[in-house]
């Protein structure tokens, strides 16, 4: 369902890029100071969709997390989302999971396996954090 979801949304768009997808959705994204446990989280007070990314992430976390809150924004648009902390990462909540399965197949886009590449190695090189992958 997510799948389904990921590759609608790459169509709609014309990219896989959350940042893109965000901006054209008008979907505010705020690089904020969240301290060292936070890498994001998605809010929406008085009808206003913000995604809040960590500003110390790498480009790589960074990414991830904005493909997992765009997630909370398109699946769970009306709920503040708990944040997206390094504890809470196998969190077993039925919500993270959906978010975090949307972020896996946005960044996987239409691309495959190339021959001989590890499911590891193709994840990494769609730009998801090891961490992340049993999402996939
Ligand atoms: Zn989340």
């Amino acid at each position: 369902m997510e799948k389904k979801k990921a590759r609608e949304l790459i169509l709609t768009h014309g990219t896989n890029s959350p940042l893109e997808i965000a901006t054209e959705r008008k979907i505010v994204v705020l690089f904020e100071h969240l301290g060292k446990q936070t890498w994001g989280y998605y809010s929406n007070t008085n009808r206003l969709p913000v995604i809040h990314i960590n500003n110390r992430l790498s480009r790589e976390q960074a990414i991830y997390t904005s493909a997992h809150e765009l997630g909370h924004a398109i699946l769970h648009p009306g709920i503040n989302t708990p944040f997206l902390r390094s504890n809470t990462f196998y969190s077993v909540d039925k919500l993270e999971r959906q978010a975090h399965r949307l972020a896996v197949h946005l960044l996987i886009g239409f691309n495959a396996p190339e021959q001989g590449e590890t499911k590891q190695q193709f994840l990494l090189r769609c730009g998801i954090p090891e961490i992340f992958h049993i999402f996939y």
